[in-house]
């Protein structure tokens, strides 16, 4: 059974406010790419912010007020996760949280994590120029 035309319209709108990245996107233009009313469009942006995965900020825009929509999360990058212990480790297929091995209680894990934020891994902004170049 396919997902309502509600559900769809909800995941579509998502994937267009995550692919506008950081910047975010007009709500105006997102119904417009959705091909769907204001009045829908609006409803769709404050399910998506009621269910905590949007910000949706006012904005004035061309002289008219409208909500600018950003994404609160986005997908890891491939760069974000390079050097991780767990994509060579000899007990990945074993470990899970709660179990023996698991995440919580990985030495190599918290030390790869420490590292990695105390200037060992680069800043999200010098990430997204190399993305960009
Ligand atoms: S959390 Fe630790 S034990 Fe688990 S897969 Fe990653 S490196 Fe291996």
């Amino acid at each position: 059974m396919s997902p309502p035309k509600k559900e769809l319209l909800e995941k579509h709108a998502m994937d267009l406010i995550l692919k506008a990245g950081k910047n975010g996107i007009l709500q105006t233009e997102l119904w417009k790419r959705l091909g769907v009313s204001s009045r829908e469009g609006s409803r769709i942006s404050i399910r998506l912010a009621n269910w905590g995965m949007i910000t949706r900020k006012k904005v004035l825009h061309k002289g008219r007020w409208t909500f600018l929509l950003v994404a609160k999360r986005h997908p890891p990058t491939l760069q974000s996760i390079l050097g991780a212990p767990c994509i060579i480790c000899e007990y990945s297929d074993k470990c899970t949280p709660g179990g023996s091995p698991s995440p919580e209680l990985c030495e190599k894990l918290e030390r790869w994590i420490v590292t990695s934020y105390v200037g060992g891994v680069k800043s999200e902004e010098e990430m997204d120029r190399e993305e960009e170049t």
